[in-house]
């Protein structure tokens, strides 16, 4: 082993023991020996040992949409850094903790619930768009429901329009709170104006389809109203589950408790949760030993959309990956050695395969797909208009071309994670990624282009749509 570190220094190729290799690496080194090495890409196991329940499910729903029941929404607030997503998460649950309970705030989980009109509705009290995107690109979306929240004196905002992409693209229904509105120099106006300038949401009062809301997240004026139109969208969806049996649930929330060990908060979706329940969640699995409801109490049993805290997983968990009760604890057990024996061979989480523009057409053919998805990034406002005016001038009879987010600024992990609940390319123009971005998007497989010049660009994209863009080096 020393004799190859030293040998691969002597050629300027630094090694440390222990090193994992790519093939060309390996292939380098072999010929700097003068071996000839073949390469055979290790038989990938491409199936998921979870493959079968996942099946299950779907099989369920797609036979028994009798037997589905409608459940409570389970809601995330989004928007603008200081627009108020806490004041009104905090507000909206202050309101049950002091209702249900003497001693006050208990300490969050990450998910309530609250009672409104007799009806349920669950709140996601981590705001933010990050995590709402990271759990879909990990396929586990928790959200029925986004609240947008836009401060009526700061009108929309840059985060304000990226979190709107986000839930847009998700597709899940939005409804806009226009908050602050207590404060004298709120302008609910000319923030309306904004809404249809500047997102394309029209406000049902003036013509549109956008349930918008007005509030003051602190005064808690128009959060009964809020609430109500939380309840009339999730009546208008029929967001159902499967009410009974087995469970599956999204994890939303994943750490190492000092006293408690590892331990998650898990929205239920599906049938209902018991302690003694065996369980598997992304690679890892466990029996359901204790759960404590969002204020505290331990519960016996959890349905669906009831956020709980869970103890009982063998190790942490994946954070946002897809809880499964299964019937026993060898089943448990199999499928999580399986699963992690799968993952050190990749070294890596099991990603899916993402889109590259080299390999476009492939891809299109292989998918059957129709629409290739962009993340834009630009420095300046009049780049991202240049670009997405040049974009859409760019003609294919086979394949749309669909900017799902533009953005000003470098580009971030919350890009990367839309671009691969997305399958999306990020296309930068004239911004940087840090290396931790860079790091995420290869973990994730998503392809970040950069360019200084609209020309290359745009070029670039239309090789792409010819199939002729060189493969990268
Ligand atoms: P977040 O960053 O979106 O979570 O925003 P916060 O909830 O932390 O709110 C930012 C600031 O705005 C805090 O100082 C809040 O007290 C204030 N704020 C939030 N909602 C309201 C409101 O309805 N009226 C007024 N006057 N201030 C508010």
């Amino acid at each position: 082993q020393n004799d190859l570190i030293k040998a691969m220094f002597m050629q300027g190729i630094v090694l440390r023991p222990g090193q994992d290799l790519s093939p060309e690496m390996v292939e380098d080194i072999a010929l700097n020996m003068n071996y000839l090495v073949t390469i055979k890409e290790a038989s990938k196991v491409s199936s998921d040992p979870a493959q079968h329940i996942i099946n299950k499910w779907d099989e369920y729903y797609k036979y028994n949409s009798k037997k589905l029941k409608i459940r409570p929404p389970v809601v995330t607030v989004m928007g603008h850094v200081d627009h108020g997503k806490t004041t009104l998460l905090d507000n909206i649950r202050g309101e049950s903790v002091a209702e249900s309970e003497a001693g006050g705030i208990t300490q969050s989980i990450g998910a309530y619930q609250v009672e409104y009109n007799n009806k349920k509705i669950t709140f996601i009290d981590t705001p933010g768009h990050e995590a709402f995107t990271e759990m879909r690109a990990r396929g586990a979306q928790a959200t029925d429901i986004v609240i947008l929240i836009v401060a009526a004196d700061d009108g929309v905002m840059p985060q304000t329009i990226e979190a709107y992409n986000h839930a847009k693209d998700a597709g899940v229904p939005i409804i806009v709170a226009i908050n602050k509105v207590d404060k004298p120099n709120a302008n609910v106006e000319l923030t309306k104006q904004q809404m249809v300038a500047k997102l394309n949401l029209i406000p049902e009062d003036w013509g549109g389809d956008t349930i918008t809301v007005e509030i003051s997240a602190k005064s808690g004026k128009g959060i009964e109203d809020l609430l109500e139109m939380i309840l009339l969208v999730s009546e208008v969806e029929e967001i159902k589950c499967k009410p009974n049996g087995n469970a599956r649930a999204v994890i939303i929330d994943s750490k190492l408790d000092k006293f408690l060990g590892p331990i998650a908060t898990v929205i239920v979706k599906d049938g209902v949760l018991k302690t003694g329940d065996f369980f598997i969640a992304g690679s890892t699995h466990g029996k359901v030993r204790r759960m404590l409801d969002d204020k505290g109490k331990t519960i016996k049993a959890a349905g669906p959309s009831t956020p709980v805290q869970l103890l009982g997983f063998d190790e942490v968990a994946d954070m946002h990956s897809i809880l499964y009760v299964v019937d026993t604890l060898d089943e448990a057990r199999n499928i999580s050695s399986i699963k992690k024996e799968m993952l050190n061979i990749q070294n890596q989480r099991i990603s899916k395969k993402h889109v590259k523009l080299e390999d476009l057409m492939k891809m299109m053919e292989e998918d059957q797909k129709k629409v290739l998805n962009i993340v834009l990034k630009a420095s300046t406002f009049g780049e991202i208009e240049a670009l997405k005016n040049s974009i859409s001038k760019l003609q294919n009879k086979d394949i749309d071309i669909e900017v799902i987010h533009a953005g000003i600024g470098s580009i971030t992990n919350s890009d990367v994670m839309l671009a691969s609940a997305s399958d999306a390319v990020i296309m930068g123009f004239r911004v940087k990624a840090d290396s931790k971005t860079i790091k995420e998007a290869e973990k994730e497989g998503i392809q970040i282009k950069k360019y200084d010049i609209i020309f290359n660009l745009i070029d670039d994209l239309k090789k792409a749509l010819q199939g002729m863009l060189d493969p990268e080096e």
